[in-house]
């Protein structure tokens, strides 16, 4: 399709759940129009006076967007740090620009508190919605002209959201097998059930997806077929893994054949690391040197560059990449589930914090557009380079050998399978190595996802999994690291405790070079002794 005739959104307001179609705009809304005219004075409004805001201005600093590489005080001299001395850039205390935030302005383009922190409904501030909309467009290019934007606090939020916007309670969501946790936990309370689908490693299969919902059959499930998808394509939390475009393509084809909605909660969108190269055969990062438009083009594309009919709900987030605790966000998605979303904002959170507003207002009307692209390409540097220290680490400890999997989900898929030297664990066995674990380098985001070969443990089929992944899992806190436990990850929560191997998730986001190197050391000794293991007492 060419991108300059993009058609329009089609009609899939048969989506919309009771909750949502019994939304009533706020009354104030068709007052609007007289408001925006000059010369008209509004009593209408129950706002607090502007001048009573006991704040007056708000400053702050803001780190330039070629400031990366960003030290750890531990870190080895970076191996991206030939590349911004490219750039000329020096210490990091040099690099930030200074910004203040007046009560009120005469210039009408300025943030001011006055607007701000007053009540917005739920719209987020002008300036930043218009940098949204920029950055939309840019990066995402989505396939249909009509899509809209609209804030939220949050992926969390959104992800809420929209699921209540589309689903009504009895009803069912497709997920990935192994998932994040909270999407669960916000779901499962309104009576809607999440319906797991195997995964690859590409992600979520599309196969699996066609044929579960071919054969649905709503009186042996129990409740109508799923018309909503959660996807976390990039980076998935927990299992690491990237969808590729062809793989978009196929899940694509297969909810517009059976008209489902995707909702994409794309966090770790701007992680794109690439593929892990071992140490020894490392050269330096080819993306990092690509301009930025060049850098934009090699992004794997969002599912809105897909969607020619408006059946996705994108879900952007400033958490991973400005903070947390801006509690920010945006959906883009079709006018209609916009405006539904819009209402559902004006009577729970309204707009986010102003404050929050304010300060990553702030930083991307300093950065402009470029410069945020560059902040996000440096940081994209940043966690390549901590996921090649986590698995170089572990390579480090564990002998490590790249081994094509001949069955199982990931069939086909280059994995690299950690061994422990088998004299250490078994002393009468023959064979010179045991693998005690295996995963496959992320390309993006922030985990590892460790899979432990309890079919090589002694004690295997007379215990179930979970049970010996928490007794591991319980070892490893012992002695001083605590990892994700893979059952928490589980979509269906423990309901598949038979299967052969066990899982945990390694954040690599946080921890220090010597963190990452005492994990990988207290991760080999903990396992040598585990796999001795001749009995567990199930408490
Ligand atoms: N309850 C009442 C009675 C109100 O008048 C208002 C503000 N107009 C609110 C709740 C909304 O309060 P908040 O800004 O804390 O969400
Ligand atoms: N979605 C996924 C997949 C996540 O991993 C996280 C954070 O851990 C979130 C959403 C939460 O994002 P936010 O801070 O935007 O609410």
């Amino acid at each position: 399709m060419s991108f300059e005739k993009r058609g329009e959104a089609i009609d899939l307001s048969h989506h919309l759940s009771d909750v949502a179609r019994a939304r009533n705009p706020s009354p104030l809304k068709d007052m609007m129009k007289y408001l925006g005219r000059p010369g008209v004075i509004s009593l209408v409004g129950g706002l607090p006076n502007e001048n009573y805001f006991p704040i007056s201005s708000v400053s702050g600093e803001i780190l330039v967007p070629d400031s990366f590489p960003l030290e750890d005080a531990d870190k080895p001299s970076s191996s991206l740090s030939w590349f911004w001395r490219l750039f000329g850039k020096s210490s990091p205390a040099e690099r930030t620009t200074p910004f203040t935030v007046h009560r009120f302005s005469d210039n009408d383009k300025d943030l001011t508190l006055a607007t701000s922190l007053q009540y917005s409904m739920a719209k987020g501030l002008p300036q930043l919605m218009t940098m949204i909309n920029e950055f939309t467009e840019k990066v995402y290019r989505p396939a249909y002209s009509n899509y809209a934007t609209g804030i939220d606090l949050g992926n969390t939020d959104g992800i809420q959201k929209s699921i209540l916007t589309l689903c009504n309670p009895g009803e069912g969501v497709f997920f990935g097998e192994w998932t994040y946790p909270s999407t669960i936990n916000t779901i499962k309370p309104y009576g809607i059930h999440p319906v797991p689908l195997k995964m690859d490693s590409q992600g979520i299969r599309s196969d699996d997806l066609r044929d579960t919902l071919s054969g649905w059959d709503e009186s042996v499930r129990g409740m109508p077929r799923p018309h909503v998808l959660y996807t976390i394509p990039v980076g998935q939390n927990p299992t690491g893994v990237t969808v590729g475009y062809e793989r978009k393509k196929e899940i694509y084809g297969v909810c517009v054949d059976f008209d489902v909605i995707i909702i994409e909660d794309d966090p770790y969108y701007f992680l794109q690391a690439g593929p892990y190269v071992p140490k020894s055969d490392r050269r330096p990062d080819p993306l990092a040197a690509l301009s930025d438009e060049e850098y934009i083009a090699r992004l794997a594309p969002s599912y809105l560059r897909l969607d020619y009919q408006g059946r996705v709900i994108r879900l952007d987030s400033f958490s991973k990449n400005i903070a947390p605790g801006s509690r920010l966000g945006w959906a883009t998605c079709n006018p209609l589930f916009a405006e539904r979303l819009e209402r559902a904002t004006e009577t729970s959170t309204q707009a986010p914090c102003g404050f929050g507003q304010i300060f990553v207002t702030s930083t991307l009307l300093q950065w402009k557009y470029e410069g945020y692209i560059r902040w996000l390409k440096g940081l994209r540097s940043q966690y390549k380079g901590r996921r090649d220290d986590f698995v170089d680490c572990l390579a480090e400890q564990f002998s490590l050998r790249e081994t094509v999997r001949t069955e199982g989900h990931l069939e086909g898929c280059t994995v690299y399978e950690a061994s422990l030297r088998a004299q250490n664990i078994f002393v009468d066995d023959k064979t010179p190595h045991v693998a005690v674990l295996s995963f496959v380098p992320p390309t993006s985001g922030m985990f590892v996802w460790l899979e432990v070969h309890f079919e090589n443990h002694p004690l295997f089929g007379t215990l179930e999994t979970t049970t010996l992944e928490m007794k591991l899992w319980t070892d490893l806190a012992e002695a001083g690291l605590v990892l994700g436990p893979g059952y928490l990850f589980s979509a269906t929560r423990g309901e598949n405790a038979s299967r052969r191997r066990g899982h945990f998730r390694v954040s690599f986001s946080q921890c220090s070079l010597e963190e990452m190197k005492k994990s990988s050391k207290i991760l080999s000794s903990v396992f040598r002794e585990f796999m001795k293991l001749k009995s567990i007492t199930v408490v």
